[in-house]
């Protein structure tokens, strides 16, 4: 590719040398440019376990990190292999994520959990993270990874590298392994954005095997980058960025805020005009995300049923065997959200509670039905009789009927707000990466750290997480990267791109 090289050595990963054994084979659909491989980055000599990854590769075990998928070989290609191997990319191979996508660390992965290249004690985020810790280790040049909720962005955060979440159909989703069908989206994880433009510029247009994929022309993202840059020492001059409020209060650890405020500067001293603003809303999208992608997840999770796909536990009955083989094939995580959402679309609560619902009208009443459908369905072993509806817990499905409105309402926000600026900024997480482990008992807390992110999946609006320094805190000299997050307009990303790589 012909940004490769400046940017690697631009970027320079002068990262922590990776000591312990990467878990699992390298990347998911790994695009093999001009990777410079560190000494000290070892690549595993062959496959230990199953290859993982969301995205169908034909010939190739696609489990999307899932024991029910195990041995499943697509017969079909997605559209982004195609488009990738058609611009002369080579696929490396797959790498490790929560199972379907369905966490923020990896550690829901049914193999196993994959270990940030930066600090071995710590996960690399998710579900992406496999993705994302074989590009900290410079495994590979480009890798791909999904986004339903912060997918791509987070474990690019947490693993320092740029992750890309394109707008909802910009990239065609034939041959994704669906988890939130109206939330997902498939991007690159890259060492620069340069590269991340690149990618782009392949993987994205409309496709006729993906009825919501966008057939807008697709500009070319790179050659915008170069043009910008040239212009003049204030390259931003006349450009509008908002700082949202809310996502620099509470909640934010320490070294992420001043980090975000000293790149606020810096974007200033490069002639953009920084506003703050407030979207009283922002911190709301979360319940709705949360209660939307687990009712998709439960109906687009159904046709796992041991007859068409990977694993089947044999028994005598098709209920058995559909029994014997969901209870085996699904982890933990997966079937609290099956159980979650197929709750929360249940025809007869959605009657008996219908009354209520119509007279929930606050978001703050939402959030608090939202934290007590997650307390009330953990853990997942006590799921079925925790699930029956109880007087304390009528407010669940309250929430699901209001998802539609507070979508709308999120997404309004956002885009009056880009009406004034061109891009909005926030960090990609509230705290850097977390020791493997440490949120395993508090399934809340977990969730809240997508906080930042599911706004856009929401929305459907384009996102970005750039580098954006280090915290050193947790263990002096041992550096965390921070990631700044970018969110465009609709179909924005070429602003967007260049915001981001003027920012490098
Ligand atoms: N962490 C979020 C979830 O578990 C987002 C995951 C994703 O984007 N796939 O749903």
């Amino acid at each position: 590719g012909p940004n490769t090289n400046s940017s690697y050595t631009s970027r320079g990963f002068a990262m922590t040398p990776a000591q312990g054994p990467f878990n699992g084979p390298a990347t998911p659909v790994s695009v093999g440019l001009e990777a410079p491989r560190p000494a000290a980055v070892r690549t595993p000599a062959a496959a230990p376990t199953p290859a993982a990854t969301s995205v169908t590769t034909p010939g190739i075990e696609t489990t999307a990190a899932s024991n029910i998928l195990s041995g499943y070989h697509p017969p079909y290609s997605a559209t982004i292999i195609s488009k990738l191997q058609d611009a002369g990319a080579i696929i490396l191979g797959k790498t490790n994520l929560d199972a379907f996508g369905m966490g923020s660390s990896t550690e829901n992965s049914d193999f196993h959990t994959t270990r940030n290249p930066w600090d071995l004690e710590r996960v690399p985020g998710g579900s992406s993270g496999g993705a994302a810790a074989a590009m900290a280790a410079s495994l590979c040049a480009a890798s791909i990874g999904t986004d339903t909720g912060g997918s791509i962005r987070e474990p690019a955060a947490f693993c320092g590298v740029v992750g890309l979440k394109p707008t909802y159909g910009r990239v065609s989703r034939h041959g994704l392994v669906a988890y939130g069908s109206s939330l997902d989206t498939i991007g690159p994880l890259t060492h620069s954005v340069a590269d991340a433009a690149l990618l782009l510029g392949v993987i994205a247009g409309g496709d006729r095997h993906d009825a919501t994929s966008s057939h807008e022309a697709v500009p070319d993202y790179l050659k915008g980058l170069q043009s910008r840059e040239q212009l003049s020492s204030k390259p931003l001059r006349g450009y509008r960025l908002g700082l949202i409020a809310s996502t620099l209060d509470e909640g934010v650890d320490r070294p992420i805020h001043d980090n975000l405020q000293r790149a606020a500067q810096h974007y200033e001293s490069l002639g953009a005009e920084i506003t703050t603003v407030k979207l009283p809303m922002f911190r709301e999208g979360l319940t709705a995300y949360y209660l939307l992608a687990v009712a998709e997840a439960s109906s687009n999770l159904a046709r796992y049923d041991g007859v068409r796909y990977g694993l089947r536990v044999p028994a005598d009955g098709i209920k058995g065997m559909y029994k014997g083989t969901r209870s085996q094939g699904l982890g933990a995580e997966v079937k609290k959200r099956i159980l979650m959402g197929t709750y929360a679309l249940s025809a007869g609560h959605v009657d008996a509670f219908y009354k209520k619902a119509l007279q929930a009208k606050t978001s703050a009443t939402m959030s608090a039905s939202f934290e007590l459908t997650l307390t009330g369905v953990a853990p997942a072993q006590s799921l079925p009789q925790q699930a029956l509806p109880g007087d304390d817990l009528w407010l669940r499905p309250v929430a699901l009927h209001a998802v539609p409105q507070m979508r709308k309402v999120v997404r309004d926000e956002m885009d009056a707000a880009l009406r004034d600026v061109d891009v909005l900024i926030t960090p990609t997480t509230p705290s850097t990466a977390f020791k493997i482990g440490e949120h395993t008992t508090d399934p809340l807390e977990l969730y809240r750290g997508d906080l930042m992110t599911v706004n856009l999946n929401l929305a459907g609006l384009p996102g970005i997480s750039v580098p954006c320094g280090f915290d050193d805190s947790h263990r002096p000299g041992h550096p965390l990267p921070i990631g700044m997050q970018l969110i465009g307009k609709a179909h924005g990303e070429a602003d967007m791109l260049r915001i981001a790589h003027i920012f490098e």
